[in-house]
């Protein structure tokens, strides 16, 4: 195995590069009269001045998310939602039409996307049948142009934890990034791999504060690294990428980290409990083991099954066509009332 080495990974035009610099960049210090950056001088209309540009550096955010999460701020990382923080990856890392990354579906499709956008080729290393790593064909997929290898864990649309084990493996073995998206790991089990920052050089966490925040509106994910890759990140990101009225709502937020856990339990308890009643219909024939915020259902005719339950009003997502998930259909818990129309609807639907 050859070492990770930052300098090995990250393109030449991006090393090269002088990032843009601000005004708030050239001068943060305290004054009175900023006319420096042709902001409008007068206000905003009819609502809240939002005239001035945010701090591009979101430093009281990264502050709280430091103490919350245990995290130093300067390996804290914070983009336009996840999918930022997976598209800059691409950017820093990636050279188009040369490099490549590795992906292990059924996965969250912003991976491909992604690459794809960015002209990087993707190579494929399907889950086994247990929804776990496949090591064996995943070693053998790496290159000397291989990258990035991504993961998901707990993993959508599967909704499983990859073993500690497979993933600690990877990152032993792989010079490359592993990026670990834990989007999902506030309704887990099992440990994030955040506190492992400092034993894994190539090790990026994703999280955002979309799902157990409850804050999928305001969009903002985060990256923990690294002070190599955090200095990547911001070097490449667009200036002002959370915006103010981000900023001020989610600081306002992160004083509620009790509340969060309150719905964190709720949902986990109506998961167990929504996995009951489905388990119980003679529509569904399997509920997949979950460590998120939705359960993976295997029904008799799932794409009909998914008609029907739109004529209800209910909309889930028709994964049936995924390979691996062939049959299924992936349910977001929702409130106790919404859960029993579900379970309603799905005792009405005759395959
Ligand atoms: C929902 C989800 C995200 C969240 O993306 P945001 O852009 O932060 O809203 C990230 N990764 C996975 C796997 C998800 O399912």
């Amino acid at each position: 195995m050859t070492s990770f080495n930052i300098n090995d990974l990250v393109r030449e035009n991006v090393k090269k590069l002088t990032p843009y610099s601000s005004a708030r960049d050239e001068f943060s210090g305290e004054a009175s009269i900023f006319l420096d950056a042709n902001e409008n001088c007068l206000g905003s209309p009819g609502i809240q001045w939002y005239n001035r540009y945010p701090d591009p550096h979101q430093t009281k955010i990264k502050k709280k998310l430091s103490a919350i999460k245990g995290v130093p701020v300067e390996n804290i990382f914070i983009g336009n939602g996840s999918d930022e923080c997976i598209d800059l990856l691409f950017r820093g890392f990636c050279n188009p039409g040369k490099d490549n990354v590795i992906i292990c579906p059924p996965t969250y499709g912003m991976y491909q996307v992604s690459a794809e956008i960015n002209d990087v080729e993707i190579k494929k290393v399907p889950l086994l049948d247990d929804f776990q790593l496949d090591l064996v064909h995943l070693e053998n997929k790496v290159d000397d142009f291989t990258k990035i290898i991504w993961l998901c864990s707990p993993n959508n649309p599967t909704a499983n934890s990859l073993n500690r084990e497979d993933i600690e493996i990877v990152l032993n073995n792989f010079p490359g990034l592993v990026i670990i998206d834990e989007a999902y790991i506030n309704f887990s089990r099992h440990r994030s791999f955040i506190q492992e920052l400092g034993e894994y050089p190539n090790l990026v966490v994703l999280q955002t504060l979309s799902k157990a925040w409850g804050l999928a509106a305001l969009r903002l994910g985060m990256a923990f690294a690294s002070t190599d890759i955090i200095e990547v990140y911001n070097k490449i990101k667009p200036p002002y990428n959370v915006g103010q009225a981000t900023q001020d709502i989610v600081l306002q937020a992160l004083d509620n980290v009790e509340n969060v856990n309150e719905m964190i339990r709720i949902i986990v308890q109506e998961r167990e409990l929504l996995r009951e009643k489905l388990v119980a219909l003679d529509q569904v024939e399997h509920v997949y083991p979950s460590d998120a915020n939705f359960l993976l259902v295997k029904v008799t005719s799932a794409r009909a099954a998914y008609n029907f339950l739109l004529t209800k009003g209910i909309v889930v997502r028709d994964r049936s066509n995924v390979q691996l998930c062939e049959g299924c259909l992936r349910i977001t818990v929702g409130t106790p009332a919404e859960n029993n129309s579900l379970i309603n609807g799905l005792k009405e639907f005759k395959p």
